[in-house]
């Protein structure tokens, strides 16, 4: 593997290796080196103070053989084409994997939102659907929230693309608000997906959830219903959670003795998953170091937040104690973490496969909007908790038949759906 935290080459190389392992025809590996289709593109937006402020959007299409492209928008400071790029290739597979009809993509901005007002982000983000709602639809490319967007978000974004083509469509986009063609269970998804594999590995590792302990880094959306399900589902303990300081620019870890409660940390979380710190010490939490997380002694690690936060470095400060690493975020952790997780038998659940909780409700909200039938909540987990428990297993089936690492054993399964999808198109 190569040595690199460029989230695309990350990408790349994980890819590369199991293409290696598949013995994968080398035009066909050409094919999912590289997304099929990118676009790049300048959004105007006249501030609040009169000036005009040109941003730049994105969006890209790695694969849709197995169906409509599908993949999040990222407004954050640090997007370029590369992490897109990566984020993209990722949805190809965690599509695949979690055996729903659709492709990957993905799109973003490069933008602090919350240094925007609520006026300028709903330019920035009608402006985004303006330069591309040509290229996507709900046939053709369907987005969804992701770091930095949220369902409100995505409710403008349906709203310019129906008045752009002439007629309500809310297939268009997924993370809607609920009662806008929004589905129930959206918010918890991914978060919940998460636990319901955690669930699932501590059946594997014979592990008592009850007794279990866990570290999560990150407290937005996927963080927050990570640590709520862990305690809810499981029964288990989340000894600290950790976030960006938007204040101090800069990670900090929030740690109570006998369990954070998450319920109580979200009420007093802005929008952008940061708490404010200075609520929480009164009730008995000790703020640490940002990477003080990675060192806790707990069971699980649950690294929530960004790409590329356990390095070839900070995996050594990992205790021995843990067994299982669930990648709520994509792509935390790098190819030389990885080669330290596999030597010390350390359970990966890849974040592809871990945090495809997500795409899955989107899809059902895709569902339900063609259907113009909405379902109940526990519906919507139910079915949600039988797809990430048969992906799981599908996982685990193959890394135990051909005796390989998850990570390996998730890509193999994927892989092995899109280029089937690919032959019988008749483009192999
Ligand atoms: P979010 O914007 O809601 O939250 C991000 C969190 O990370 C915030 O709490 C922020 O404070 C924290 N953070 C940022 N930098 C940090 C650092 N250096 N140390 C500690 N915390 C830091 O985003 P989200 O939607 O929860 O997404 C998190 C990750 O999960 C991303 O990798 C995203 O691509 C992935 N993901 C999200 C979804 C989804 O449905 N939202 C689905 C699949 C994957």
């Amino acid at each position: 593997m190569s040595n690199t935290t460029n989230a695309f080459e990350m990408a790349q190389s994980q890819f590369d290796d199991v293409a290696e392992m598949l013995n994968l025809d080398p035009q066909v590996r050409e094919m999912l080196r590289w997304p099929t289709r990118e676009f790049k593109f300048q959004i105007p937006v006249k501030m609040d103070d009169g000036n005009i402020r040109v941003f730049f959007g994105y969006r890209i299409q790695h694969n849709d053989a197995r169906g409509p492209s599908k993949g999040g928008i990222r407004f954050h400071p640090s997007e370029t084409m590369d992490t897109v790029r990566a984020l993209s290739m990722w949805m190809t597979w965690k599509c695949a994997v979690a055996d729903i009809p659709l492709g990957g993509g993905k799109g973003g901005v490069a933008v602090d939102s919350s240094t925007l007002s609520l006026a300028e982000k709903e330019k920035l983000t009608r402006g985004w659907i303006g330069q591309i709602y040509r290229n996507i639809g709900p046939r053709l490319d369907v987005p969804a929230p992701d770091v930095g967007t949220n369902s409100q978000m995505m409710g403008w974004m349906m709203d310019e693309y129906s008045k752009l083509v002439g007629q309500y469509t809310p297939g268009v986009i997924t993370g809607k608000p609920v009662g806008s063609g929004g589905s129930l269970g959206r918010t918890e998804a991914t978060g919940y997906g998460v636990i319901y594999t955690v669930r699932e590995a501590m059946k594997h590792l014979k592990l008592d959830p009850a007794k279990a302990t866990a570290a999560v880094q990150g407290f937005g959306n996927v963080a927050q219903y990570a640590a709520k399900g862990f305690k809810e589902i499981l029964g288990g303990k989340v000894v600290c959670v950790s976030c960006w300081d938007r204040e101090e620019r800069a990670p900090f870890t929030i740690s109570h003795p006998d369990g954070v409660d998450a319920d109580f940390l979200m009420s007093i979380t802005d929008q952008y998953g940061s708490i404010e710190k200075k609520k929480a010490v009164p009730e008995g939490y000790i703020i640490e170091d940002g990477d003080a997380w990675l060192s806790k002694d707990v069971d699980v690690l649950i690294p929530s937040a960004l790409e590329a936060q356990i390095t070839g470095d900070s995996v050594k400060k990992i205790s021995d104690r843990v067994k299982i690493v669930a990648e709520g975020a994509n792509g935390p952790t790098t190819p030389e973490a990885d080669v330290v997780f596999e030597k010390n038998n350390i359970f990966i659940i890849p974040d592809f496969l871990c945090n495809a909780g997500g795409v899955t409700v989107s899809y059902f909200e895709g569902v339900q909007n063609d259907m113009n039938f909405y379902w109940q909540k526990d519906e919507v987990l139910n079915r949600l908790d039988t797809k990430m428990t048969r992906a799981f297993a599908n996982v685990l089936e193959m890394s135990e038949r051909e005796k390989v690492f998850m990570r390996d054993a998730a890509y193999m399964v994927s892989i092995g759906k899109v280029v089937e999808a690919m032959e019988m198109r008749g483009w192999l």
